[in-house]
């Protein structure tokens, strides 16, 4: 039986937080290390939970905004500084130029460390997958069944299914809500979904008042998230993705009048072990 565990690295947004680093989990099977987007702190907070950066050599990406993208440059590099010389990216269309557009941007860096004799394994040569069209992904080495989904966000959107034997993982990315997302998730072990949404962070940021509506139409509120997790017959539900100051409570029974499934709010550093059946937090 495998040793199957997800930690949310980072369950905020774009606004900077110091007790919610941007979006960033990691799934482990094993010592398989995978992961899921990479938001600014990934690479510290995967050192936190006792991962080295040079020891994950699967990263896939939901999408490309900031909040899912800023800390790659700080794990490229820094892994490869610690020794990684082989990584594999997954993502949307774009990240391959995204990846070039890194490269190109620090070339004079990257060059003055292999001068020092840093090898050109593990930076020049990182395989890139972009993900053509929806559904199957080929998982390389990682002993999974991957699925793909298109999300309904305003630049290209996957969510992913991970299927490791008979456990089902999926990572919703950010979207509004969609059939897609239901039928991906059908029958998850854990679903970990998209929640900017929450009325408390209206209330009381003034900024948000203008871009609330178009918010609705790419993200989730707590009984959107709920719902899907219902209709997919999802066996945890585990929000992520909030804003600064959410009002638990409120989120909690949002999602009560919906879901009564095992319900958890997402926090950094928290590690859901699917084998153990345990949520903990550091
Ligand atoms: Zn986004
Ligand atoms: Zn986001």
């Amino acid at each position: 039986m495998k040793d199957i565990k997800v930690t949310m690295l980072g369950t905020g947004s774009p606004y900077p937080a110091l007790h919610r680093a941007a979006s960033a989990q990691l799934l482990q099977i094993d010592d398989m290390n995978v992961l899921i987007d990479c938001g600014q702190e990934t690479t510290s907070q995967l050192q936190r939970i006792g991962v080295e950066p040079q020891d994950v050599h699967h990263l896939w990406f939901t999408h490309l905004h900031s909040d899912h993208t800023m800390g790659y440059f700080q794990f490229l590099i820094g892994g490869w500084h610690l020794g990684r010389r082989k990584l594999s990216v997954v993502g949307p269309k774009g990240i391959k130029e995204f990846h070039e557009t890194v490269l190109k941007m620090y070339e004079d860096d990257i060059n003055y460390r292999t001068s020092l004799g840093f090898p050109a394994e593990g930076i020049h040569d990182v395989e890139i997958y972009e993900i053509e069209e929806p559904g199957d992904i080929p998982a390389g080495d990682i002993p999974a069944k991957v699925t793909s989904a298109p999300m309904i966000h305003n630049v290209t959107t996957y969510a992913f299914r991970f299927e490791i034997d008979n456990t089902v993982i999926v990572f919703s990315g950010d979207s509004s809500p969609t059939q897609h997302l239901t039928d991906l998730s059908e029958n998850a072990d854990l679903l970990i979904h998209d929640c900017v949404l929450t009325a408390k962070e209206k209330a009381e940021n003034t900024n948000l008042d203008t871009i609330w509506e178009k918010l609705q139409k790419e993200h989730c509120t707590p009984a959107q998230a709920a719902e899907t997790a219902k209709q997919s017959n999802t066996k945890r539900l585990l929000l992520t993705h909030f804003l600064p100051s959410i009002d638990e409570e409120h989120v909690e029974s949002e999602v009560r009048r919906v879901y009564d499934g095992e319900l958890i709010l997402g926090q950094d550093l928290q590690t859901v072990d699917l084998t153990k059946k345990t949520v903990t937090t550091l």
